[in-house]
């Protein structure tokens, strides 16, 4: 399997570090509000990404962290706290704002098909390995103390900027107008580990600490819950792209700083969904979420589909429009589905073709950076190739332990609706349908339209579709 990797910036080889097992680590959500569909796009393509690699045969364990402690509005190290301000919003505490959102987040996931990952930690229940990490940091002098709180010195590393080749005069993380810069700080880049001297008064969350009673920086929970969990070794890392900077480079920094060799091989990072008008920022009223789609009639695996249907290093743009385009091929695939589920002789499995004809097709593109919008082309070969019906359910079966799009289910329940439909239309309008069928194949095609016009007048519509004859009331 070949992937692009955010540190190399190629597409290489997944080697993990021990034969057939793979640490994976991801980015959790911030729980002071709900998920956009933003956000999701992220975790759709993570769990694709996951799901394929153990569709491959490789034993995945995969650790997620939970925000709920030490995010700023900015992503360095000024703004006000994300779970302060959504408490404040809604006139709970924050740990009630962070337990409502992460079952939010849990419950839109599932919506979405998305697997829980093996562990999941919040920020809060692992404040002692942050400060055991900090004390080491500190201790090996890749820390220091400024006016109460604890930066990490990113002069100290020979390459900080691990993605990109920065100018340091263009890094101007947090230092937004109006925002005072940070004096503390012994380089523009260095970043907090702990917070003692808080800017927020109010925070609500603080812990006791060798150096005074605060909260952690953002970046330092992902290090830990990542080496707590899975090891001084990371196999792949994932994220959004805005995670590369300060958030991801951070974490390197401290990570490999903390263990004194290279930390993580793979970066997979998925590119953003955008609108025209901002709806994605979760600031903004009215945000794009899981729930709003199903308000407005649509499925939520409708915007799965819309996810896989374009490559997760291309960004993404949402419209209505664009949803109705995906929606309307979804229903199409599903009918098609159908129609093979309602075929009365279904035949056998060609395991022969299903291998090396139909499962080979599929890897092929999975395997060529998780492409899954030529993966989703597949399924179209898959129902015009020349196999049985069997081999060609087995097959989407198949390849949808990776999509999670529930098509065979969903298919089977289209079967049954064709069926039950059919079932509600009159014997009499059912032989003129044969008759009229029966005409069509013998070309005599007045006599199907005057069979039509009988048809109508009894009020039944009669249309010939790739599926075959549909027959529906008027
Ligand atoms: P947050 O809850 O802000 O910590 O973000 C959760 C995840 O969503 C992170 O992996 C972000 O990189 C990702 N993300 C944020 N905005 C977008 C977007 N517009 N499209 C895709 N992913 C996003
Ligand atoms: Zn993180």
């Amino acid at each position: 399997m070949k992937i692009f990797n955010t540190l190399t910036h190629k597409v290489e080889e997944f080697v993990p570090n021990v034969p057939g097992k793979v640490n994976m680590y991801t980015c959790g959500p911030t729980v002071y509000h709900y998920a956009h569909i933003g956000n999701l796009r992220t975790y759709i393509m993570e769990d694709v990404l996951e799901k394929y690699m153990r569709y491959t045969g490789l034993d995945v364990k995969r650790v997620m962290n939970i925000t709920d402690v030490g995010h700023l509005t900015s992503d360095g190290d000024t703004g006000d706290d994300k779970m302060l301000k959504g408490a404040k919003r809604e006139h709970k505490t924050v740990m009630e704002i962070a337990k409502f959102y992460t079952d939010a987040f849990f419950d839109d996931c599932k919506k979405l098909n998305i697997k829980t990952p093996d562990v999941v930690a919040p920020a809060t229940g692992c404040i002692g390995e942050f400060i055991k990490v900090i004390s080491a940091l500190i201790e090996k002098g890749y820390a220091y103390e400024a006016g109460g709180n604890i930066y990490f010195d990113t002069s100290k590393l020979k390459e900080y900027y691990v993605f990109h080749s920065f100018n340091e005069e263009d890094l101007e993380v947090g230092v937004r107008e109006g925002v005072e810069e940070d004096t503390n700080k012994r380089n523009k880049a260095d970043f907090v580990l702990w917070f003692t001297k808080s800017k927020f008064d109010d925070q609500e969350l603080k812990w006791d600490s060798p150096w005074g009673v605060g909260y952690p920086g953002w970046h330092i929970e992902c290090s830990c819950i990542s080496m707590k969990n899975l090891g001084e070794y990371l196999d792949i890392h994932c994220g959004g792209v805005d995670n590369i900077f300060p958030h991801h480079t951070n974490e390197i920094a401290q990570s490999e700083a903390f263990l004194g060799h290279k930390w993580c091989n793979y970066w997979f990072h998925v590119h953003h969904l955008n609108t025209n008008d901002g709806k994605m920022s979760k600031s903004k009223g009215e945000f794009l979420t899981v729930s709003l789609l199903e308000s407005k009639g649509y499925d939520p695996l409708v915007y799965r589909f819309f996810c896989l249907q374009s490559h997760y290093r291309k960004s993404l743009m949402f419209t209505w429009e664009n949803l109705d385009n995906a929606k309307t091929a979804f229903d199409k695939l599903i009918s098609k589905i159908a129609a093979l589920e309602n075929e009365s002789d279904k035949g056998a499995v060609d395991e022969e073709c299903l291998e090396n004809v139909l499962k080979a097709r599929f890897k092929e593109q999975m395997d060529s950076d998780i492409n899954t919008a030529n993966g989703l082309t597949v399924l179209y070969d898959v129902l015009r190739a020349n196999a049985s019906a069997a081999t060609k359910l087995a097959a989407i079966e198949d390849f949808d332990r990776v999509f999670s799009l529930d098509l065979i289910a969903k298919a089977k329940k289209a079967a049954q609706e064709q069926k039950d439909s059919a079932a509600d239309i009159p014997k009499e309008v059912m032989a003129l349908v044969e008759e009229r069928k029966a005409a069509r194949k013998a070309k005599d095609f007045a006599k199907a339209d005057e069979l039509r016009d009988k048809i109508t007048s009894l009020g039944y519509a009669v249309k010939e579709t790739r599926q075959g004859t549909e027959i529906t009331k008027i």
